[in-house]
């Protein structure tokens, strides 16, 4: 029979092994995995698992799933013409392989100490140093360093938060945006426009020299897909791995899906970085498709979602904006808001909601259906998202 190697225990390299059982695939199934653990799930990492231990690792028999489990596997390098991955644990030969290896953060330079957060053993260390009255420096003022920050304040920590951008998130959401989220940064010390030079023994020092003290540093810069072991695979790499729309890279054998993936999207015209959850969720069906009825893919084309839980608020973001896009803010009741972007031909192509499930959904069913809005009538949050 044949053999496919899934490379990375997270979420989508899981999710590839139950679809292509799903699918009936009955040959040998093997899931390379470089950390020690089974695969878990990272949303509740930066979220509740701060506050109090748990295992947010997925109950899945591997057994009865037929999977291989090979822990403490890290991938180091790809040999296509001879279909072997070489591992820390030996060599991996295979039919078809799905690269599943997701992102790593980007750390800076210095010799001091920096936490980062990705990995449930990074949250356990993380989670130990948040003590009432320690002192907190975050680096970034992005998705994952305000959840912290919401905990870190919680906890009773006093933090500080230095952020190179003028506002927190300004350059994914635009200064309109930025400008309302930044007022729930409130009890924390946030130094925008303010640049790190680097992580020194006893906190950091900024670009102009200051330093600042700390008991503990975390720097939230944005992760990198971790295509570092592909080096030399000849796969086409563009920050992340190419694929088409069917999560098929430059060689047939082989496929990537979730945070590691770069995929066409047909529907926006452009590639797409995943860097979600939701995609790392529903992208393996595609894989197992396209591995097992390579005659007729199926097309992976979702409108990119993703949430976040800050300084208790819920944001949910769907869509792709373009820099070129309008924007405009929506008012609702209750201390719901939101944002929409649009095309010059005033088609939605992005939404931000803020409290307000409802509204996403709505947004993403109106993305889907290419819905042309008027801009003005839609400042109003309980306006349907559509021309009059
Ligand atoms: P990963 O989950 O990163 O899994 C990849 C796996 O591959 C890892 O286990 C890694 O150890 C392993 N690996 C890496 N290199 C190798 C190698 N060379 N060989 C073998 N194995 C390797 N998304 C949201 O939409 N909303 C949220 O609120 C949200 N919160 C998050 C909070 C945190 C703290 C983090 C870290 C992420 C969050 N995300 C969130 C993002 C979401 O978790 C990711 O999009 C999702 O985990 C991607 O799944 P993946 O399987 O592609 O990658």
């Amino acid at each position: 029979g044949r053999r496919i190697v899934v490379v990375g225990g997270g979420l989508a390299g899981l999710r590839t092994c139950e679809a292509l059982r799903a699918e009936g695939f009955d040959g040998e199934l093997e899931l390379l995995c470089a950390e020690s653990t089974p695969p878990y799930d990272r949303p509740p990492l930066s979220k509740s698992v701060l506050l109090e231990p748990q295992d947010t690792t997925f109950d899945v028999d591997y057994a009865a799933l037929g999977v291989e489990l090979r822990l403490g596997a890290r991938a180091r390098s790809l040999d296509t013409a001879a279909r072997v991955v070489h591992t820390d644990a030996g060599e991996h030969s295979y039919d078809a392989l799905v690269v599943a290896t997701g992102a790593a953060p980007v750390t800076l330079p210095g010799a001091g100490r920096q936490l980062v957060l990705r990995t449930a053993a990074d949250a356990e260390r993380l989670r130990n140093e948040l003590r009432p009255g320690s002192r907190v420096v975050l680096v970034g003022a992005g998705w994952i360093n305000a959840e912290i920050a919401t905990t870190a304040l919680a906890l009773g920590c006093s933090v500080t938060c230095v952020e190179a951008g003028p506002r927190p998130l300004a350059g994914p959401l635009g200064a309109q945006v930025a400008e309302r989220l930044h007022t729930w940064w409130d009890g924390v010390d946030l130094r925008c426009g303010t640049g790190v030079g680097e992580i020194t023994p006893g906190g950091l020092t900024l670009d102009d020299g200051t330093a600042l003290p700390a008991d503990v540093v975390v720097t939230g810069i944005g992760v990198r897909p971790d295509v570092g072991w592909l080096t030399g695979s000849g796969l086409e790499i563009d920050r992340g791995v190419v694929v088409d729309e069917s999560l098929r890279t430059s060689d047939p054998s082989v496929f990537a899906v979730g945070d590691v993936a770069m995929r066409w999207s047909p529907r926006f015209g452009t590639r797409l970085g995943g860097e979600h959850w939701d995609e790392a969720r529903t992208g393996p069906a595609t894989v197992a498709g396209a591995l097992l009825r390579p005659q007729s893919p199926p097309v992976f084309d979702p409108i990119p979602y993703f949430w976040s839980d800050q300084f208790g608020h819920k944001i949910q973001f769907v869509g792709h904006r373009s820099e070129s896009d309008d924007m405009v803010v929506r008012e609702g009741a209750d201390g719901k808001w939101g944002a929409a972007w649009f095309d010059a031909a005033g088609q939605l192509t992005a939404h931000l909601s803020v409290d307000s499930p409802r509204h996403m959904v709505q947004a993403r069913m109106a993305i889907d259906r290419r819905a042309v809005v008027d801009p003005d009538a839609i400042r109003d949050l309980s306006a349907p998202l559509q021309a009059p």
